[in-house]
């Protein structure tokens, strides 16, 4: 057995000496506040045997792994129904933005208690005017002594109605005539627990309420938690969302082939699997989805990947995951016990939210037309 089996074992031995049925399967896409708490729980021991922070620099606090084992820890957590993470935003996002932009005192202060899931995060960039937009955020900050305070309102937040902190990309100078507006902004880390800030829940289609409305009045923080320089937070934000994307993918399609095998199951079980429409689509949804899994691979794989992947894969997988729930929706016309039907419809409902969220599919199409197709321009305000 060589050294990367052995950690393999590892990995399932820990999972199937610590997954208890209370969290088992329990959240994801629609299903955020299922089992929270346990969840919760459940990632503070994750974290305590050292796996949250697996891909961390060991500088850091990490284990430093390789792609390697950072796939082979997805594909087993992801093969053993572990619960969808509630941690994801402090350890994909925030920690990696302060390893390689924040100070010292900044990583000293906040990584351990997101490595340990003691402090949980939310990201503040979207507002009503300023989604795809962004450079159009008109929260504003300003520095009174040795605090930053903050007005305004960020939209879509979600979890922050958990969340202990939030980054928040604010405008400290205003737009200068004839200059770029990402000018100005700032990435500051600001404390969700206090009088200034006030979270209002978003009722969703789902029936759930997974994001929020986030209002700041005279909200305030310290000077020195801006991440990066004053007015150059663009370029900091823009880091966060590339830090998203990595071999947690790899997990995340795992747990689309469970969602699929699933799907066969109930189509098998309540006769629709005898429709040659749906005996079709779902083996149209098998390829598709080897296909995806092999691009993943491959790419996450290769010294430099392929121009405009992570827009490709985002279209990618956002499409097979709305081709699933209209097909799950076909799926349960032949009929499914009450709970199968539940989880069906949220899956349809949410899969909704896709091709929205981590840039709509759009803006990833019009970033692929200009980057890599070098089509002209679009116009921009
Ligand atoms: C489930 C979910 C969770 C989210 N979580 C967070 C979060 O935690 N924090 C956060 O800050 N934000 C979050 N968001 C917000 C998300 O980032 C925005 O919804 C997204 O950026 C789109 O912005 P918008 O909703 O303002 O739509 P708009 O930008 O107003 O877009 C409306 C429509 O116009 C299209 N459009 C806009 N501009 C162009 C263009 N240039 N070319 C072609 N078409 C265009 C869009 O594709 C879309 O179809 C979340 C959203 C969802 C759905």
């Amino acid at each position: 057995m060589d050294d990367d089996e052995a950690f393999r074992r590892e990995v399932r031995d820990w999972l199937a000496a610590n997954l208890t049925d209370e969290v088992r399967g329990a959240g994801g896409p629609g299903r955020e506040n299922e089992a929270f708490a346990q969840r919760l729980a459940f990632a503070r021991r994750l974290a305590a045997a050292g796996w949250s922070t697996l891909a961390w620099p060991v500088a850091h606090g990490g284990r430093g792994a390789s792609l390697r084992r950072q796939v082979i820890f997805h594909e087993e957590y992801a093969e053993s129904a572990a619960p969808s993470r509630v941690d994801h935003i402090g350890i994909t996002m925030v920690g990696p933005t302060l390893m390689d932009h924040g100070t010292e005192a900044q990583r000293a202060r906040f990584l351990p208690a997101i490595a340990s899931v003691d402090e949980l995060w939310c990201q503040g960039y979207s507002e009503p005017g300023a989604g795809s937009d962004l450079a159009g955020v008109t929260t504003r900050a300003r520095l009174d002594g040795d605090e930053w305070v903050l007005t305004g309102q960020k939209v879509w937040t979600s979890l922050a109605h958990v969340a202990d902190w939030c980054f928040v990309l604010a405008r400290t100078s205003p737009v200068v005539e004839g200059e770029p507006r990402h000018r100005g902004l700032s990435y500051l880390l600001v404390p969700m627990r206090q009088p200034g800030v006030t979270v209002r829940p978003i009722r969703q289609l789902t029936g759930d309420s997974e994001f929020n409305e986030v209002f700041f009045d005279d909200a305030r923080t310290s000077a020195d938690l801006v991440v990066g320089r004053v007015g150059d937070g663009w370029r900091v934000a823009m880091a966060t969302l590339a830090y998203e994307r990595g071999a947690a993918t790899v997990g995340q399609q795992i747990g689309f082939q469970r969602d699929l095998d699933d799907l066969v199951a109930l189509a098998r079980g309540n006769g629709a699997a005898a429709d040659p429409a749906v005996r079709d689509r779902l083996t149209r949804a098998w390829i598709d989805l080897t296909v995806l899994r092999s691009h993943t691979l491959r790419s996450l794989s290769a010294p430099s990947p392929p121009p405009g992947n992570p827009s490709v894969v985002k279209l990618l997988w956002t499409r097979w995951r709305q081709g699933l729930g209209e097909l799950a929706m076909d799926v349960l016309d032949a009929g499914a016990p009450p709970e199968a039907a539940e989880r069906w419809r949220k899956f349809f409902l949410f899969s909704r939210a896709d091709t929205i969220y981590g840039g709509s599919n759009e803006i990833q199409r019009g970033i692929l037309a200009e980057r890599v197709l070098g089509l002209p321009r679009q116009a921009r305000r």
